[in-house]
Parts: C-alpha cells; sequence; structure tokens
C-alpha cells in the first residue's frame, strides 16, 4: 500500500511543545477518550463550545497567546503528556482482543460499507442510527485491534440542521462543509496528485476523490465525486445523504458499491470480508464478480467464489424500508456496467427481481442476501421477522431455517458514557473497569457503589442537561427572532429535580412519538400533579421529504408550546450526537414507543442505560431482549395487536397506567436523605444487566465470531489453489 499518501496540513502555529496536538485533532480517538477531549477543552473552553467542540477549528483560531501560556502552564503539560502516553500506547499497542483471540485475521482486512457514519457532530455525515451504528462499530473495531477498513460518503453538505417555526414547522437548513475544518485528509498518489477512481455510466464517467479519516487504528475512506472534471450534476450527486428522487439515489449507490470498491483496489486493499452495513452498498457484490469475468470466470463462477466472502446486515423490517429500483431506472444507469458481466439484460435483472404491488422491481435486499454467505438482523425478533419476509427466496426451506441470523446492535461505551460516572467507576469497579466490559459477572459489583454516590453523579449530569437546555436558549435568544413561546418550549422551565423523561428519536411515523399524547388532558394532569412533577423532552428530526414524519412533528409542538404544560414537555431542536449525549446522560427515564415490530433494534435506549436512566419501551428491538421485568418498564405486552389501531389504544394505555401507579410514584418515594432506594436497586440492576450486554464490545467480537472468521477458510482454500 504504497501508491497513496496523505499529509497533515501545515498552517498550525503551534508552540513546539505542543506541536503534537494537530495530530491529535486529526485523531478522531480524542472524541472516545475523554481526558483527550479535556485537552482542547481546556484551552479556551468558551471558544470550545462555541466552535461546536471541534479541534481543527480550536487550533486555527486560538489567541496565540493562549497557546503560549499552556506551553509554559505546568498543569496543563501533565495532562498533555498523560494524554499522549495514553494514545501512543493505545497506537502501538501489540496485543489486542483480536491478536490474541483471532491472530489469524492479522494482515486480513475487513471492509465496512455503510452509507452513513456517526462519528462527531462536527461531522454531519449520518442521519440516524445507521450510521451511529456504523461508527461505533468502527471505534470498537479499533479498540479491540480488528483490521477493519470503513468505505463510505464524504457528503459537501453534511445532514442538514434542524430549525422549528413558531408554528412547529420543521426548516431544514443545508449547511457546506468546510472540509479544511474537518479530520479528513485528501489521499494522494505517488505523484502528488489526488487519488481518484471512477464509475461509468452509459453516458459518462464520474470520478471520485478520496478522503481518509483516522478513527483510532483504522481507516476510513469517504468518497467524494465533488471534482472538476465532473459535470456540475455529478459533482452533486455526494453532496447529501439520501436524495429522495430514485435516479440520483440508485446513481449515489452504484458510487458507493462500484466506486467504493474500486477505491479499495486503488489503496492496494485485498479484504478478506466486505461487509455491507444494510442494502445501500450491495452492488460491491457485481463490482466484486465483474474482476472475476473480467479475468474469465463466468458471472455465475464469479458469485460462487466471492459470496464466502460477503456478510450483509439488514435493518430494515419493512419490504418497503428497502431500496428498490423500478427496472427501467436500473436499465438506464447500470447500461455501462451490467453487459461487464456477461449476462443478457433479463439475466441480470433476474439477480434481484422483485414482483411488488407497483410492478416489478430491482432489490437491494435481495441482490445482498443472495450474495452474501453472512446475513444477520439487528435483534433476535427482528431475525424472526427478517425470515418470515426473505422467506420467498428459501421457499424449500422452513421459515425457521431461513439462513438469517441476528446479531443485536450495541454502543460504544466511552463514547456515551457520562465522564463523570466513568470516574465512580474507577473508585469502586477498579482503574481496568474498562477491560471488563462484557462480563456479565464483573458488573455485579455495580451493588458496591454507595447509593448517594451514584445518585449524586446522576442529579450531577440532570443538572448538566438543564443548563445546556439554557445556554442554547441563550444563544438563540440573543440572535433575534425567537418567539418567547419558543424560548419556553426549549426547556427554560425544567426543574433539574423533577422527573425527566426523554424521547429523542428520528420522527418517522412508525416511531409513534405522539403515543404518548393520545389522551392530552391525561397526561396534562399528570406532568401536573402538585408533589410529582413529570417533564418529558422531545427532539428528533423527519427527513426533508418526509411530509408524515414533519407533521408529527408539528402535532407535538403544538401540545408543547400551550400554556397547560407549564413548560414542562419540551422539544428540543437539531437532534444530533452532541445533543444525544446530553439527553441519554441526563434523564431519568428512556421512553421508545415504536409500533412493533419495526424498531429492528434501536440504540438510544442502550445509551441511557448505560448512564443509569432507566427504559421505558416497547417489548420490540433490543428492549424485549434485555426486559427482565425488573431493570426497567415494558409498554404492552410481548405480541403483536391484530390492528394497528388496537395496538396504539392499548400501548397508549398501558403507558399511562404505568407512568400514573408505577413510574411516578417510585421515583418520589424518597427516604430522608431524598434517595428512593427502589428506584437505585433498579438503576443498578438495568446497569448490571444491560451493560454488558448491549455495548459493541460484545457485538463487535459476535460479528468477529459468528460472521467475519466464518469467510476466512474459504479463503485459504482458494489461496492454497493458486
Ligand atoms: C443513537 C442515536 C440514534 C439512534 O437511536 P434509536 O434508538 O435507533 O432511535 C439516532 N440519532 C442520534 C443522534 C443518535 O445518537
Amino acid at each position: 500500500m504504497d501508491t497513496f499518501r496523505t499529509k497533515l496540513p501545515d498552517g498550525f502555529d503551534l508552540p513546539k511543545r505542543l506541536q503534537r496536538l494537530s495530530e491529535l485533532a486529526y485523531n478522531l480517538w480524542w472524541t472516545w477518550e475523554p481526558e483527550a477531549a479535556r485537552l482542547f477543552g481546556r484551552l479556551d473552553y468558551d471558544l470550545w463550545g462555541r466552535i461546536g467542540h471541534n479541534p481543527i477549528r480550536l487550533l486555527r483560531e486560538i489567541d496565540p497567546q493562549r497557546l503560549n501560556q499552556a506551553a509554559e502552564d505546568k498543569e496543563y503539560l501533565a495532562v498533555f503528556d498523560h494524554v499522549f502516553g495514553l494514545f501512543d500506547a493505545y497506537m502501538n499497542q501489540k496485543k489486542t482482543w483480536t491478536s490474541q483471540t483471532y491472530p489469524e485475521l492479522n494482515g486480513r482486512p475487513i471492509a465496512y460499507f455503510s452509507m452513513e457514519f456517526g462519528l462527531h457532530e462536527t461531522l454531519p455525515i449520518y442521519s440516524g442510527g445507521l450510521g451511529v451504528l456504523a461508527g461505533d462499530h468502527l471505534k470498537e473495531a479499533s479498540d479491540l485491534g480488528l483490521p477493519i477498513t470503513g468505505v463510505g460518503f464524504m457528503y459537501a453538505e453534511g445532514y442538514f440542521s434542524q430549525r422549528i417555526a413558531e408554528d412547529g414547522w420543521q426548516d431544514a437548513i443545508n449547511n457546506t462543509l468546510d472540509f479544511k475544518n474537518l479530520p479528513a485528509l485528501p489521499v494522494l498518489d505517488h505523484s502528488g496528485r489526488r487519488l481518484c477512481v471512477e464509475v461509468e455510466f452509459p453516458d459518462r464517467i464520474v470520478s471520485l476523490g478520496l478522503w481518509e479519516l483516522h478513527i483510532g487504528r483504522i481507516p476510513l475512506y469517504l468518497l467524494d465525486s465533488n471534482l472538476d472534471q465532473n459535470s456540475e450534476s455529478d459533482q452533486q450527486l455526494t453532496a447529501r445523504l439520501y436524495w429522495s428522487d430514485l435516479d440520483r439515489r440508485v446513481m449515489q449507490e452504484l458510487l458507493l458499491g462500484v466506486g467504493g470498491v474500486r477505491a479499495l483496489r486503488a489503496l492496494g486493499y485485498n479484504p478478506s470480508v466486505w461487509h455491507m452495513n444494510e442494502g445501500h452498498a450491495a452492488f460491491l457484490t457485481l463490482e466484486r464478480a465483474r474482476e472475476l469475468v473480467a479475468g474469465g470466470s463466468t458471472f455465475a463462477e464469479a458469485i460462487e467464489k466471492t459470496r464466502a466472502q460477503n456478510v450483509f446486515t439488514t435493518h430494515t423490517p419493512v419490504p418497503a424500508g428497502n431500496d428498490e429500483f423500478p427496472l427501467w431506472l436500473i436499465e438506464k444507469y447500470l447500461g455501462a456496467f451490467w453487459p461487464q458481466l456477461n449476462l443478457t439484460l433479463d439475466q441480470f435483472f433476474e439477480i434481484a427481481r422483485h414482483q411488488m404491488p407497483q410492478g416489478e422491481t430491482f432489490s437491494m435486499g435481495i441482490l445482498a442476501l443472495r450474495h452474501s454467505a453472512g446475513r444477520n438482523a439487528v435483534s433476535e425478533l427482528h431475525g424472526r421477522v427478517a425470515r418470515r419476509m426473505w422467506h420467498f427466496l428459501w421457499k424449500e426451506k422452513e421459515e425457521s431455517d431461513v439462513p438469517i441470523t441476528h446479531v443485536t446492535n450495541g454502543v460504544h461505551v466511552s463514547n456515551w458514557m457520562a465522564r463523570r460516572l466513568m470516574n465512580l467507576f474507577c473508585d469502586y469497579l477498579g482503574e481496568d473497569w474498562y477491560d471488563h466490559l462484557d462480563e456479565p459477572d464483573f458488573w455485579s459489583n455495580i451493588d458496591g457503589i454507595p447509593d448517594a454516590d451514584l445518585w449524586a453523579v446522576r442529579l450531577h449530569l440532570k443538572r448538566k442537561l438543564a443548563f445546556y437546555m439554557r445556554e442554547r436558549v441563550r444563544d438563540r435568544w440573543t440572535q433575534g427572532g425567537f418567539h418567547p413561546v419558543q424560548v419556553v418550549s426549549s426547556g427554560v422551565l425544567i426543574n433539574p429535580y423533577a422527573l425527566t423523561i426523554g424521547f429523542a428519536r428520528r420522527f418517522a411515523t412508525y416511531k409513534r412519538a405522539s403515543l404518548v399524547l393520545t389522551d392530552v388532558e391525561r397526561l396534562l394532569h399528570i406532568i401536573n400533579r402538585p408533589n410529582m412533577p413529570v417533564q418529558i423532552i422531545f427532539a428528533g428530526k423527519a427527513h426533508p421529504a418526509d411530509e408524515p414524519g414533519k407533521q408529527l412533528i408539528q402535532q407535538v409542538y403544538r401540545q408543547v408550546k400551550r400554556a397547560e404544560t407549564g413548560g414542562r414537555l419540551v422539544f428540543l431542536e437539531d437532534y444530533d450526537m452532541n445533543l444525544a449525549r446530553y439527553l441519554v446522560q441526563g434523564v431519568d427515564v428512556w421512553l421508545n414507543t415504536p409500533r412493533r415490530p419495526y424498531e429492528a433494534s434501536g440504540t438510544s435506549g442502550m445509551k441511557a442505560a448505560l448512564n443509569g436512566a432507566l427504559n421505558f419501551s416497547v417489548l420490540d428491538g433490543w428492549w424485549r431482549e434485555a426486559y427482565n421485568g425488573y431493570n426497567g418498564w415494558a409498554i404492552g405486552e410481548d405480541r403483536e395487536a391484530e390492528s394497528q389501531g388496537i395496538q396504539d389504544a392499548q400501548d397508549a394505555e398501558s403507558l399511562y397506567t404505568t407512568l400514573e401507579n408505577e413510574i411516578i410514584p417510585l421515583y418520589y418515594d424518597r427516604d430522608p436523605k431524598e434517595i428512593s432506594r427502589e428506584w437505585m436497586a433498579r438503576m443498578k440492576n438495568s446497569m448490571k444487566t444491560n451493560i454488558p450486554q448491549f455495548s459493541t464490545r460484545r457485538m463487535v467480537k459476535d460479528y468477529v465470531k459468528r460472521l467475519y472468521v466464518q469467510a476466512l477458510p474459504s479463503i485459504s482454500a482458494e489461496e492454497g489453489k493458486r
């Protein structure tokens, strides 16, 4: 891999002693090592907050005086040396979980393709759970020493910022990203020019440049069509996530699947496993087959040879949620590609033909399933749903034998856990507690933490959330044009000592954000009880083309802004990873009301659980596996109702009753020290059952054991033949 290189940009005028700060700014390791993040923050907390935790901007914009002071400040330098000690040890670690458990993976890169990656709020190239999962997957892979390489897109505009107008309507603001302030470096070829790969369309060729990001020990390559040699409309192909018009959508996916494989080849990679995070990248299976067809294989032989190394993760329990393209559209854009597979057009369509109500389509889900040996859903229930949904592809088998397994999702713990809590764990569980993340027995030690200490941390985190909301409002108010109703709706009246419920997620209709508003009078009564107030914080974006989603936001906002709520219902604008962190760390209860079984997994509740919040959720996705009757609460039962209307009504009733009779009384049942002992017992039970089970530590290990290493023997066999 000597044909490319990247170079840290010049232009950081740092004192010699602090020179290495720029190196750290370009490795996202700092985002999940709290001490490293503080190293930037300490330089200038005010600026750090104002520019949204962007270390590259910080180093460019900070007053040089402050840097000089820091370079002389013994206390700062001690932290600096400590952090770089950790960084160097991390980057050079030889004995990792992978090297010790699966040495055969050494030198066998795993390619991980995803349409989005949620790594940090300064890099808005994600829209929701799928991206955050991909980001957490890479971070954990780095921690475990797994030789993984990510492939995705660098979106020129990123995902939109959300504003909520006074009438509750969502405004989408598209920002052009300033790449020079992002931790992405252009990949150059050996002659110092931009390394490019090409994808052919029937009437033209589209070039893609590459950006390299460092996620701890592993690289992530992002494709970008915004190059001079492309037409203006082609430059736009990678400008945004999920174009809603199908033309651009199919072109984008062709760039990801085909361009992504070519990018890895240009970089000198020969991956042993090709992991598709959702079907958007499924064209990669065809590009890999094309490589072999070009070498003389038939298409059938090529697929047979490559299938064993492909792994496909499905996240979509609804048939319509999978990308399906009309056949004419495929013919229109893949016209230069499919002939290279030595197939007729009809044979090509046959690969992924799907009979849908609206006609025949080319299904990315079918394409990925047929051409992958490893296939998984993202929770146990989702596995069952996926086997039922795709049974028609394996007609000869019983439904339960459909070869789709499941690996339940997880979250990257140090990315999501509050630093205060990690410090508490250091005190009571030992400095090395992080090495025991996925060991259930270890976590029974949680019981040894005094209630008062854990409660003090929880209160601190709640106050932090309240202050954060207030500072956001102050900013918006100062900018002008912010109506008093918006001020109140943004959480200024929040009481940091009252029971606080969080509901934050994409506003897709199946998530039923308005379920809690089914009976508004009953809800008003619940939240306004004099000695037992309850607050609910909503947040979330709707895809800009999703009209029902935007109407749902408006419906929620209409209630939020009513005076009768006393400011206890709140809607926070612009849900992103930063806001998510404050919410999952600061609320007491995490509410989730999907219409079962459409959640697939869900991950935000896991983030809340590891911070000590209690989940109150429909028994769907991960929560169906996690709930033990004591570590939180269930909404509804472990089954689906006869109709959506009935299910909605039953779930709403269950939600209100449990809130009224169980959650609220329990929270306010205080002893003389103002602590609810029963609440603390449940909190501890939730932490010790959920942390070991729903972290990416457990998840990535599962992927390695159950899907990645399965792909290896066939490679050895193939290599043996050569
Ligand atoms: C974790 C996360 C999600 C996914 O949460 P769900 O539980 O799947 O709703 C979405 N958006 C952001 C910003 C997140 O941090």
